[in-house]
């Protein structure tokens, strides 16, 4: 009965192993991989790991961009980037302002390594923090009273820097706002990879957020585009050729200025907005489509009537 009980003991621990969360390491090219989060919800299983990171592994160490959005998900990232190569993170770049993308920034700068950041990033980072963890608060509790906002200490007051470790060539620009005013990339010319942060979501349909100033962004897309990278780590879903990038978030950021802009030169009020352009299964194979179109819709509809 004892070997039973402890068998059945071993097969609950393999089974909750089995479930337990894990960034999807996607080899992007040479030296250059992105690590997938959730697409789906935040979750306490997920660290509220929804977003997509990556890192490079250059002759004189790694460069990770995003450190997730508490130390317990930095952890995961770091024993993500160990199975993959030995050498050190050497920097911690950040081109995102929402928590997922650097609330894990503490767990490394307790390592020593240096984060980096555009000075934009961080007074929007300062700006959001507050309300970033009170809502992380909600998702994982007893990871968030472990998180201590760590900025970088050296903001970079540009908006285009150029950047050398191990003789790899990186740009950390601000294309213009984005998902959030202070987001960024980073760019590799040599290797034209784009680190996109938010300003691409891939595979699940991007939020319109009440601070996302949407013509900004649009304009920002149609920049980036124009790096022609070859391809994109995004801020969400899996890493992928533009192409992807140009259906999933760019086709759709100008269809909802296009679309919602006629509907306003036609004095259209906004429910019929919504209601009129509900419909568009163009860009139904996006996860959460069925939550998020419609309210897309309606804040870009008041975005345009504010800022046209
Ligand atoms: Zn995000």
């Amino acid at each position: 009965m004892l070997a039973r009980g402890f068998l059945v003991a071993l097969l609950l621990l393999v089974g909750t192993a089995a479930q337990a969360f894990a960034l999807k390491t996607e080899k992007v090219t040479e030296n250059v991989y992105a690590l997938v989060g959730e697409i789906g919800p935040r979750s306490a299983e997920n660290h509220a790991l929804n977003n997509t990171v990556g890192f490079v592994v250059t002759p004189g160490g790694v460069v990770l961009v995003g450190s997730g959005a508490t130390p317990v998900g930095a952890k995961l990232i770091e024993q993500s980037i160990a199975v993959v190569t030995p050498k050190p993170i050497r920097w911690v770049v950040n081109i995102g302002a929402q928590d997922h993308h650097w609330l894990g920034n503490s767990y490394f700068a307790a390592k020593g390594v240096p984060i980096i950041a555009l000075s934009r990033t961080v007074a929007e980072q300062k700006k959001h923090v507050d309300d970033h963890l009170s809502r992380l608060k909600q998702v994982a509790p007893t990871e968030v009273d472990a998180v201590k906002p760590a900025y970088a200490p050296d903001p970079i007051d540009k908006d285009r820097v150029e950047l050398k470790l191990g003789g790899i060539d990186f740009e950390l620009l601000w294309p213009g706002g984005g998902h959030f005013s202070g987001d960024a990339v980073l760019w590799m010319p040599a290797q034209r990879v784009l680190f996109s942060g938010d300003y691409i979501f891939n595979d699940r349909m991007l939020g319109v957020q009440p601070y996302s100033p949407l013509l900004p962004w649009q304009q920002s897309f149609h920049k980036l585009a124009a790096l022609k990278p070859r391809w994109v780590v995004p801020g969400h879903g899996h890493a992928s050729d533009w192409a992807k990038a140009q259906r999933d978030t760019g086709d759709y950021l100008d269809w909802l200025v296009k679309e919602v802009g006629k509907a306003q030169e036609d004095w259209k009020e906004i429910g019929d907005t919504v209601n009129d352009l509900a419909d568009a299964p163009q860009f139904g194979h996006l996860q959460f489509y069925d939550g998020w179109h419609r309210k897309n819709i309606n804040r870009s509809y008041l975005y345009l009537e504010a800022n046209q």
